[in-house]
């Protein structure tokens, strides 16, 4: 994946003078320890870095505001080694803005019985010195994610993991730039909604573009870059013969391909990360982009069709905490369903745009009628989803408030699909369909999702805690009556939230 920048964590240890020089030393050779093995585990997709022991206010608020205005930190681990009188982080904490996460460890996994002694419990107080960090975090309403265990679990080491991923998306957010081509599907509700409101709160801007600006630069490719490009296509996918150099529609990949370049030239230019296209609005491209959408979207890149921003800007954050891993991330759209007795089962597609990341094998590149739109065929990548368990995410705007909804399912397996030009995935919802599509619409879910094998849905709480917006999660446990009641009670909580946090 390209242009996803590496941004790291910091672990700040808090301590105090309580102790003498001595025990101090110890804390800091533990912390360091408990650092470079942050920073070594395989599931913590970020470097870790020691930030030093913290024994003052003066400390700590330095500390803290050198994390806020450092632009390659996203976000702290805190740990109270020994007892931390919270007080003391007041300061540093009431002004942060970077997520932080609070890792309730502490140095010695196994208890020495037969050792023990005051000063083995002067040094290792994390159990209550941590209490005393959690409570004023509390006090402060610190949205944070609180993980306990010791730190050389793999499961923990994992938690840490989920929310560094989380944070990474963030980071990767703030300052994010979104390119819209053309408006909104006509008289489309759910893609619509506040961009403003959503850079306050998401950190992401969108930038609107008359699909003139991208045609001019697709008419700019120079043919040398097309040709190298047709080769990188049979390469990588097994080319209709029709599509072939030589072949009777060869042209139009040749189309396709320009329009790739110019696409990606106009989001590189711009330093990018997302982008919007609609069918509505193609005036002087030939064709809908959709191989180009696909390529990009598999480099990184956050899509949303039908002018969708909030889905691209959802995709581009699901992608990012996805780094790393190789299952695949996609846009995609809940199409139609299988309701005979091999189903319930979803069968999730787009027009042309599905990310070749979740694809099973080799993806076709084909060329085939599109009845909407009015263009000339546009060449596209058809091929089956993977199998395995994996999750739809969406992100709304309800006016007042943003809510990101996620539903657990499970990607399975169907007849073949002869005469279905597009790529697709086939799904069963838990719970199970009735519940899943019930719970999902009365949330207000939309059409559009991030679909992703790579996140799972403690993620995706991990990022809407930092966001600090709503999250409803449908999966094995939901019931249709206790969610209706916590939507019901979400409207009070989060209209009233502005009056709760201090
Ligand atoms: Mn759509």
């Amino acid at each position: 994946m390209t242009q996803v920048p590496m941004p790291h964590l910091l672990l700040l240890v808090g301590s105090q003078h309580l102790y003498g020089p001595g025990p101090l030393e110890q804390v800091a050779s533990h912390a360091r320890e408990v650092a470079a093995a942050l920073d070594a585990a395989p599931d913590l997709p970020l470097p870790v870095r020691f930030g030093g022991v913290l024994t003052t206010a003066n400390e700590i608020q330095r500390a803290c505001l050198a994390a806020d205005a450092d632009p390659n930190c996203a976000g702290l681990v805190l740990w109270m080694h020994t007892f931390s009188p919270a007080r003391m982080w007041i300061g540093g904490l009431a002004g942060l803005r970077k997520p932080f996460c609070h890792l309730h460890t502490q140095y010695h996994r196994d208890l020495p019985w037969d050792a023990i002694d005051m000063d083995f419990m002067n040094l290792h107080q994390a159990a209550h010195g941590d209490r005393e960090a959690g409570f004023l975090h509390t006090r402060l309403r610190s949205t944070r994610k609180v993980i306990a265990g010791h730190w050389a679990d793999p499961a923990v080491q994992r938690r840490v993991g989920d929310w560094a991923r989380a944070a990474r998306a963030w980071h990767d957010l703030q300052g994010a730039r979104i390119a819209r081509f053309g408006d909104n599907m006509r008289h489309v509700a759910v893609t619509e909604g506040d961009k403003v409101g959503a850079q306050v709160r998401f950190g992401f801007s969108v930038e609107g573009y008359g699909v003139g600006d991208l045609v001019a630069r697709v008419r700019a490719v120079d043919d040398a870059a097309v040709n190298e490009l047709i080769d990188a296509y049979q390469d990588a996918y097994d080319v209709a013969p029709e599509l072939r150099p030589g072949g009777e529609r060869h042209e139009s990949l040749r189309t396709g391909a320009r329009i790739e370049l110019g696409l990606r030239a106009f989001l590189a230019e711009g330093d990018f990360r997302a982008f919007t296209t609609t069918f509505e609005d193609l005036h002087g491209l030939d064709q809908l982009p959709g191989l180009a959408v696909q390529r990009l979207m598999a480099d990184g890149f956050g899509f949303g069709a039908e002018g969708d921003w909030k889905t691209a800007a959802l995709l581009r954050a699901v992608k990012v905490m996805a780094a790393g891993r190789d299952r695949g991330t996609s846009f995609m759209e809940d199409y139609t369903y299988d309701l005979g007795p091999d189903g319930p089962r979803v069968l999730g597609s787009h027009m042309l745009e599905v990310c070749p990341t979740i694809a099973e094998g080799r993806p076709r590149l084909e060329i085939h009628a599109l009845g909407i739109g009015g263009k000339a065929d546009p060449v596209r990548l058809v091929f089956d989803a993977k199998t395995g368990p994996a999750i739809n995410v969406s992100l709304i705007d309800l006016g007042q408030r943003f809510r990101l909804i996620v539903n657990e399912v499970d990607a399975v397996g169907h007849p073949p699909l002869p005469k279905l030009p597009v790529a697709r995935a086939v799904w069963t919802c838990r719970p199970d369909f009735a519940t899943a599509c019930e719970a999902w619409i009365h949330a207000g879910g939309a059409h559009h999702t991030a679909f992703s094998f790579d996140v799972g849905s403690d993620v995706i709480a991990d990022f809407a805690d930092i966001a600090d917006v709503e999250l409803v999660v449908i999966d094995a446990d939901t019931r249709l009556r206790d969610l209706r009641r916590e939507l019901r009670h979400g409207d009070v909580v989060h209209g009233l939230r502005g009056g709760f946090r201090d």
